[in-house]
Order: C-alpha cells, then structure tokens, then sequence
C-alpha cells in the first residue's frame, strides 16, 4: 500500500450531486431527527435506515461513473492491495461505509483467491455513514476482493471501545484507524514485508495492524505477488551496495535506476520496493527517487 494523490474533483460535481442526492438528503435529515432524540423509536430508526440505504444504492450508477478518475490516480492499482486487475474492473469504495457500520471479530482466511471463510462481524451501527456517501474525498478505487469480500462495511475508528454500538448523527466524524492512500498516515511507515511476501505492522502502529486485518492484506494470494517483489528489490539492492562500496559508477547508476522503478507508483506492489530500499540502503524512497537525477547531472548519489 502506498500513498498517492487523489484526483481532482470535476468541476460539475457539486452540482451534479446535489440534484442527485435530494431524496438520500431528505431521508438522511429524517433519520438524524429520529436518532437525536432522547429515546428513539428503534423500529422507526431500522425502517428509516433501510429506506435511506435503498436510495443510496439506487444512486450507485453516480458513483460508478467516476471510477476511472480514482483508478488512473491510483496507477491503476486498488487503493489497498496494489493489485492490477486482470479481466475485472474496479469498483468504487466508500471509505467510510454508506449503508452500515461494522466491527470484525475473526479475521477469516482466503478461500480459493476471491473468497472469504470463517470472518465474523458485529453491528456497531444499522446506519452508515449516509452524508458521506456522496462525498468525493470519501471515495477511491478498489479490486472486488478487497471491497466486497474483505473490508466491506468494516471501519476501525480511534476511541471505539470494542462491542460498542454506536448512534449514528451526521455530525458524528471519528477519527478512522484505516489507512487511507489519499489522507495517510502514510503506510510506508506502518507496514513491514518480508523475503516470504508476509506483510505486519510496525512495532506499536494500530494503523497497520487494523489495516491489514480489515482489508485482507494478510492473504496468500497477496504473499505470493510480494515476495517476488521483495526479492526482486532485494537483490537490486544488494547490487546497489555493493557498487557504492566498489565505486563502481555503471552498476551504481543501474541498480539505482532499477530500484527507483521498482518503487515507482505505478510498478506493482511498489510498497514492498520502497520497504526493501529503506531496509537495505537506509534512504526513503522520497530521497531515493532523487538519485537518478544527480547521475543525470554528472555527479555522484
Ligand atoms: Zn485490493
């Protein structure tokens, strides 16, 4: 996972989903009033949050048109795997989910490489987070495995006790505990891989340990992508030491722009690349890139 920039929004779009949002609006107001007094009706609550749920979904062709904007700014790779799809298309995920709200309680196992077994969930709320539905700066692009069958409607949030329910207001914001490839923290620094392709959270980052177990990134099908890449940025970076100690200006020059494509945004998997060179060389990536440009100019990293 790696961070990158989110598109810019369509200048037509607040229009646009404006007129198109009125009845989800309305619904949604309706539902705030319900749910903000001091003893709501729990079936008016339930019915309201299935009819605000239904006229979301009925606005689903909305969302789906802006797909492509968030796949080409995420390199064509899904905003939590960095996979490439082969024969599927991208789907638009709600960060911060539109229909419901829950907690997970087992983790689960891949089941073939598309489906899921033994995951158990928990209601936190019947309502999602319905004003954020429409929100562009809540969207980005997804594979179907990550989306549907792995993060789904599951968003850890800071300061949510676990087995909590919650009343959900549409001035209720939590702080997610999610990693996000738009707003960061940035996953370089929460997430360690190994030569296995196995993927972990930094020591101490509840980002990166609730990240992974939400979106599946623990699953073999994942593994087995990374650790070519691992190797792969392993040895160039073996080379690129090697060649610093020798001065050997041709190999330095090579491993280093060998390294730089590994770790590009749109290489596959660019977040293990980016791993190895800190671990291997000590330089972040953000430095890193830079290197070529000095032999570019002549001179020396
Ligand atoms: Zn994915």
């Amino acid at each position: 996972m790696i961070l990158c920039g989110r598109p810019a929004q369509p200048s037509d779009f607040k229009d646009r989903v404006f007129e198109i949002t009125m009845t989800v609006r309305a619904l949604g107001e309706e539902l705030d009033g319900e749910v903000g007094k001091s003893s709501p009706d729990p079936t008016r609550v339930q019915d309201l949050a299935s009819q605000l749920s239904a006229a979301i979904e009925a606005e689903s062709k909305f969302w789906q048109t802006y797909t492509g904007d968030f796949w080409n700014a995420q390199e064509r790779k899904c905003g939590f795997c960095e996979s490439r799809l082969i024969g599927a298309a991208p789907q638009l995920e709600h960060f911060y989910p539109k229909s419901s709200w829950d907690e997970l309680q087992a983790q689960g196992i891949e089941w073939g490489t598309q489906r899921v077994r033994k995951r158990a969930q928990r209601r936190i709320s019947p309502i999602g987070f319905w004003w954020l539905a429409f929100n562009w700066d809540n969207w980005l692009a997804a594979c179907g495995v990550c989306n549907s069958r792995w993060k789904k409607c599951f968003f850890p949030v800071q300061g949510l006790a676990p087995g909590h329910t919650a009343r959900l207001h549409s001035s209720y914001r939590p702080e997610p505990l999610l990693l996000n490839p738009f707003d960061g923290p940035d996953p370089e620094t929460h997430l360690v891989y190994d030569d296995l392709g196995a993927i972990g959270p930094r020591p101490e980052s509840p980002y990166g340990e609730v990240t992974i177990r939400t979106c599946g990134l623990h699953r073999p099908s994942l593994a087995k992508e990374r650790k070519r890449i691992y190797l792969h940025a392993k040895h160039q970076a073996e080379i690129w030491i090697r060649a610093l100690e020798q001065m050997n200006d041709l190999a330095l020059s090579g491993s280093t722009q060998g390294l730089v494509d590994l770790c590009a945004p749109d290489a596959p998997y660019s977040g293990v690349a980016r791993y190895v060179v800190y671990e291997v060389t000590g330089i972040p990536y953000s430095e890193f890139r830079e290197i070529p440009r000095t032999f570019r100019s002549g001179g020396t990293p």
